[in-house]
């Protein structure tokens, strides 16, 4: 089965370059469900091409949108903690709030995508200074108006961040949908102070659900611009001047594909192997 996904609405699409070294040379390999993803020949990023441009796709995060994040909110804090914890940043925890600490400050994490801002609000409970950005203003406006969370409507560029304003940014789930996803990072890295992490989850098409269902893999789905894989999207961080620090992924098979002792088995397979359908990768810049 498919992730959830928008039906397409858009009128305007443009044909664009790889978001990751620019080239415009690559051949097609998937056409999933008439969505058309194509694979850079210079650095094998794989992407839908053409694609909507991104004025009509913010339209997607609507109201439809904020219903699915709100019946899927609790199940996705826990996969998020358990992606924070295996990527090591409870570990870590401490002496990022310490160096903060140590400075005047209070240790300030930045969730982008953060939906209703489940996230922000377990790590704000805990001592952080936890901000969210959110482009689907109906789940952003339940964050600030029902917890009082200090939730950016928008994109991270239009949030304007100034200079190291962050100990931490987080996004999970968020910059396969992304059309510029390299001027997301650079972003992303303007906005971390130096010795700052980015800790980013994403579905990996190097993973083995994707190898086994091809174009048919759940992940690959028209609110996804970018399919990243470990390798492509530690080139992207790289070339912003990241250091990785750590990846961890997870899911052998997705439920509802195989019986539950084969899915069991698989998921416990695939992670010591780093071959999981999401990959959760750690960088500090
Ligand atoms: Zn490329």
């Amino acid at each position: 089965m498919k992730t959830f996904s928008k039906s397409p609405s858009e009128k305007e699409f443009a044909e664009i370059s790889c978001g990751l070294c620019g080239s415009s040379r690559y051949r097609r390999i998937w056409k999933s469900g008439g969505i058309p993803f194509v694979k850079c020949r210079s650095c094998g990023l794989v992407y839908q091409n053409p694609q909507p441009v991104q004025e009509q796709l913010l339209g997607r995060y609507d109201e439809e949108y904020f219903d699915y994040e709100k019946e899927n909110e609790a199940n996705f804090l826990n996969l998020m903690k358990l992606g924070l914890r295996d990527v090591g940043f409870f570990g870590r925890e401490a002496q990022i709030r310490a160096s903060a600490e140590a400075l005047g400050r209070t240790a300030s994490f930045l969730d982008i995508g953060c939906a209703t801002g489940a996230l922000i609000e377990y790590l704000g409970s805990s001592g952080w200074n936890a901000e969210g950005v959110e482009v689907c203003a109906p789940s952003a406006r339940f964050g600030i108006e029902e917890k009082g969370l200090n939730i950016h409507i928008g994109t991270l560029e239009a949030a304007g961040f100034p200079d190291s304003s962050f100990d931490v940014v987080h996004c999970s789930h968020l910059i396969e949908h992304l059309t510029d996803p390299d001027a997301f990072i650079a972003e992303t890295a303007r906005i971390l102070r130096p010795g700052g992490i980015v800790i980013i989850v994403t579905p990996d098409i190097s993973g083995f659900q994707a190898l086994l269902f091809r174009g048919g893999w759940r992940s690959a789905i028209n609110d996804h611009m970018h399919l990243f894989s470990k390798k492509t999207l530690s080139k992207l961080l790289r070339k912003h001047g990241f250091v990785i620090q750590k990846s961890v992924s997870w899911g052998g098979l997705a439920a509802g594909t195989a019986p539950k002792l084969l899915k069991s088995a698989a998921d416990r397979i695939v992670k010591p192997l780093g071959a999981g359908d999401v990959v959760c990768i750690m960088g500090m810049i």
